[in-house]
Order: C-alpha cells, then sequence, then structure tokens
C-alpha cells in the first residue's frame, strides 16, 4: 500500500513498519485491562556492596505478562504508558507493589539487614501531583521506613528540571527517601548541574561497564568512570554501577571506588523469593 498522498509516490509499504504499528496500537489500548486484570510482575534484580560482596537490596523491574505474546520488556510497554498517562498508576502500582515486598523480605529475615528496595520513577510521574502524598501513603501502609525505598529518576528527566519539578523530589528526599540518577552518563549532563539537584546516588549507566568487559579495560575508559567516582564521592553521593556481567569489571569498579553494583554477575532480575534466597544465604554464609 503506497502513500496515495501526491508528494510521496517512492514511499512504499513496509509490511514490518505496519505490523510494529499493529502491535503498538494493539498494546496501547490493552494496556489498562491489563492493570486491571493484574497481568503485569515485578522481577527484582540484587544490588549488592562491591566492599564485601552482600546484598543490600533489589531494584524493581516491571515485566508484562501479554496473554498472546507472553512477557514483554519495560523497553516495550512504559513508553507507551508514559504516553497515554497510564504511567501514573501503573508507577503507582509498581511503587506500592514494591514497597509491601521489601517490607516482607524485612520481617522474613532480620539477619541479613535491612533490605532496601530501588523503584524507577517516569518523567510522567514526577510531574503529578500526587507524587508525595501517594509515596507517603504507600510507606505507611507498608510500614516500610523511607530511607529503605530509593527513586529512580533519569537524567533525561531532570535535564533543564526548574524548581517545581524538584520540589517534590525534594520533600521526598527531606523525609529520607534516597533519589538515585538512572542511566548517568548517557544524556549531555551538565556536571555543575549535579549540585542542584536533591539526589543523593549516581546509577553509572551500562555503557560504562561495557568498555571494561575486555582486558586489559580501555584506560581512558578507566579514566573516566575513576573521574566521575570522585567528583561524586567530593558531592557526598554514592556511585551504584549497572550492567555488571564478569567478576573482573566487579573487581575493576571496586578497586575505581563505586560502592554498590548491579547485573548479570551477581543475579538478572527474578521472583521475589530468589532476591530472599540470595540475601539470606550471604547473611548466613
Ligand atoms: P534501568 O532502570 O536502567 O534498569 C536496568 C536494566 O538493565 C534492566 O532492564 C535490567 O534487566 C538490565 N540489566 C541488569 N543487569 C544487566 C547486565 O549485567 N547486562 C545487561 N545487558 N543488562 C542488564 P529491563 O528490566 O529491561 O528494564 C529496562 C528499563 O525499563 C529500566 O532501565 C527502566 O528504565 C525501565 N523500567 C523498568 N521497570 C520500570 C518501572 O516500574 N517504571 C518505569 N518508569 N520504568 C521502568
Ligand atoms: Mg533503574
Ligand atoms: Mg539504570
Ligand atoms: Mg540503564
Amino acid at each position: 500500500r503506497a502513500k496515495s498522498a501526491g508528494g510521496n509516490r517512492f514511499e512504499l509499504a513496509d509490511p514490518e513498519a505496519d505490523a510494529r504499528a499493529i502491535t503498538r496500537h494493539g498494546l496501547t489500548t490493552a494496556l489498562p485491562a491489563a492493570l486491571d486484570r493484574g497481568e503485569f510482575f515485578i522481577e527484582y534484580q540484587p544490588l549488592v556492596h562491591l566492599g564485601d560482596g552482600s546484598v543490600r537490596g533489589a531494584e524493581a523491574l516491571v515485566r508484562w505478562l501479554h496473554p498472546q505474546h507472553g512477557v514483554l520488556g519495560p523497553d516495550r510497554f512504559i513508553p507507551l504508558a508514559e504516553h497515554t498517562g497510564l504511567i501514573v498508576p501503573l508507577g503507582r502500582w509498581v511503587l506500592e507493589e514494591s514497597v509491601r515486598q521489601a517490607r516482607a523480605w524485612q520481617e522474613r529475615h532480620a539477619e541479613a539487614g535491612p533490605l532496601r528496595i530501588n523503584v524507577n520513577l517516569s518523567p510522567m510521574q514526577l510531574t503529578h501531583p500526587g507524587l508525595v502524598s501517594d509515596t507517603v501513603d504507600i510507606l505507611e501502609r507498608a510500614g516500610l521506613e523511607p530511607g529503605a525505598l530509593c527513586l529512580e529518576v533519569t537524567e533525561s528527566a531532570l535535564i533543564g528540571a526548574d524548581d517545581d519539578l524538584l520540589k517534590p523530589l525534594r520533600r521526598l528526599s527531606e523525609m529520607g527517601v534516597d533519589i538515585a540518577l538512572d542511566d548517568f552518563g548517557t544524556g549531555y549532563s551538565n556536571l555543575a548541574n549535579l549540585r542542584r539537584l536533591p539526589v543523593n546516588v549516581l546509577k553509572l549507566d551500562r555503557s560504562f561497564t561495557q568498555g571494561m568487559q575486555q582486558f586489559p579495560a580501555d584506560p581512558v575508559d578507566l579514566k573516566i568512570v575513576e573521574g566521575i567516582v570522585s567528583l561524586a564521592h567530593s558531592l557526598d553521593l554514592a556511585v551504584t554501577v549497572e550492567g555488571v556481567e564478569t567478576g573482573a569489571q566487579a573487581e575493576q569498579l571496586r578497586e575505581l571506588g563505586c560502592d554498590t553494583a548491579q547485573g548479570w554477575y551477581y543475579a538478572r532480575p527474578g521472583p521475589p523469593d530468589r532476591l530472599h534466597d540470595l540475601a539470606l544465604a550471604d547473611a548466613t554464609s
């Protein structure tokens, strides 16, 4: 099917693009009912202390068990949910479910130390007026202390952010909730800008750890990471690294002074009981 409109005579049909568009459209319209029917679920990926290798908590990563397409990753549907606004109730559900889960881990085994939970926030959730009150309600109902929650916000969501946008994050931060700058290094970050953001954790994007995959690692990559870590620490920010896939990377990142790590080397995202088992195993080993 070529476009009938006058000037576009050479634009040919692209059946694959059509199929993608249909799927996108189909997925978008199916989202609200999916939330009602409970088709979303959360996997948890451990956050590991680089100094002693202990599990300190987990990041909540949402998935959609679609009745026809099987398990869909967040990259397939989060942008659609952002676009339609469904991200607000979906994000609230993720927060509620994972905060409840974190409290359940804490109750099941105090010996593993107070496990923490990281939850991703979309740009639209940031501008939603209920963010602070919803978060407070959710923490209170679950009985989780604010200090056990870390909200992850991407660098791009905060680019050019004015004070109105930062105010809710600042309120949460004052309550003791940690705020992490996710995917750090992928945007056009103005490092000086970090000072005015209510952020206390920097999550270095996977692209940095990828540069360390080969051995010996690229010395320029190492210098860059070293520089970011020292800058972060001088601003009182903790550094978490994403995408750690090998023991050599973990060792190198530890030497460079990174605080916490996450990646397949430790564990892939998995069901809540797996996190429980991992945390318990290293508390009793
Ligand atoms: P993110 O927050 O940067 O999460 C890390 C992503 O890296 C996850 O992908 C995780 O599965 C993947 N990953 C972890 N370790 C490794 C590794 O060693 N190697 C490689 N190659 N990948 C690794 P996932 O689960 O597909 O999530 C993708 C993105 O979707 C997340 O990126 C986050 O931005 C977004 N997302 C996930 N859950 C939610 C949510 O509940 N709300 C919102 N707004 N966004 C979410
Ligand atoms: Mg994240
Ligand atoms: Mg990330
Ligand atoms: Mg990332």
